[in-house]
């Protein structure tokens, strides 16, 4: 069956010519310089479905789709890193037209990851930069503590993924209960732990008004100490209000 190209021309986020996976290491990324999109806060990134757009085209375009849509999954499933070459040229818009005009190719030195990935559509946003702020998650070898999360799996995993890095990037850095800076780690990078203010095992909820970044001692608090209760409620205040609008 073939895809109509005015389908296809209709999706002009189809953004990559090719994708290199090296499994546990790195994704490779073909991307058109014109699909740079600047975000509010200054950052650069794409945003693309390849799964929507394999449904709309054929042939070898498709099978590419179908590629980099897996190979965005297994990025988001391993936390691999985005290597992304950066094309200039005059791009085709849609599959039928004559082949692209590539003037350059680059290697962008700096690494690119996915902040966004919806597992039920396939829409994608791949973002340029490193993760500054990093948890107990972050670290392979160690679970930082009690698990609280160790169970999750699949779709549920990756949203999780999602919301740690979010609260992460809200705490900026800050221990939430006492607004001191976590530590930094060898690579530079700034440690703090999430913790889920009402557990899992307690109905509350996989969501960023439900997570904390918490320095390691305030969480280990959280958990054990003789204040335990108080900090709970204190944090659900705090976190409901930012979330209020
Ligand atoms: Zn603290
Ligand atoms: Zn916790």
């Amino acid at each position: 069956m073939r895809g109509g190209p005015s389908r296809a021309a209709g999706n002009p986020k189809y953004c990559y010519e090719w994708v290199f996976v090296k499994p546990r290491e790195f994704v490779v990324l073909n991307l058109w310089h014109d699909m740079f999109e600047e975000q509010e806060n200054g950052k650069i990134c794409i945003n693309l479905n390849s799964r929507k757009y394999a449904e709309e085209v054929s042939g070898v375009v498709k099978h590419r789709a179908t590629k980099g849509d897996e190979a965005f999954q297994l990025a988001v499933k391993d936390k691999l890193p985005i290597r992304v070459i950066v094309i200039t040229g005059r791009r085709r818009s849609r599959p039928t037209e004559k082949a692209s005009h590539v003037e350059a190719r680059l290697l962008d030195p700096i690494s690119w990851r996915i902040t966004k990935y919806d597992w039920q559509t396939g829409d994608c946003t791949i973002t340029r930069g490193e993760e500054k702020f990093v948890d107990q998650f972050s670290i392979p070898e160690d679970t930082g503590g009690k698990p609280e999360r160790r169970n999750v799996s699949g779709t549920a995993f990756v949203r999780n993924h999602f919301v740690r890095t979010n609260v992460l990037i809200r705490a900026q850095g800050k221990c939430e209960w006492c607004n001191e800076t976590g530590f930094k780690m060898a690579d530079g990078k700034i440690y703090l732990e999430t913790h889920h203010v009402v557990p899992l095992g307690e109905t509350g909820l996989d969501t960023e008004s439900n997570v904390a970044a918490l320095c390691p001692n305030h969480h280990r608090e959280a958990h054990h100490g003789i204040k335990r209760d108080d900090m709970r409620k204190i944090l659900l205040k705090k976190l409901a209000d930012l979330y209020r609008r």
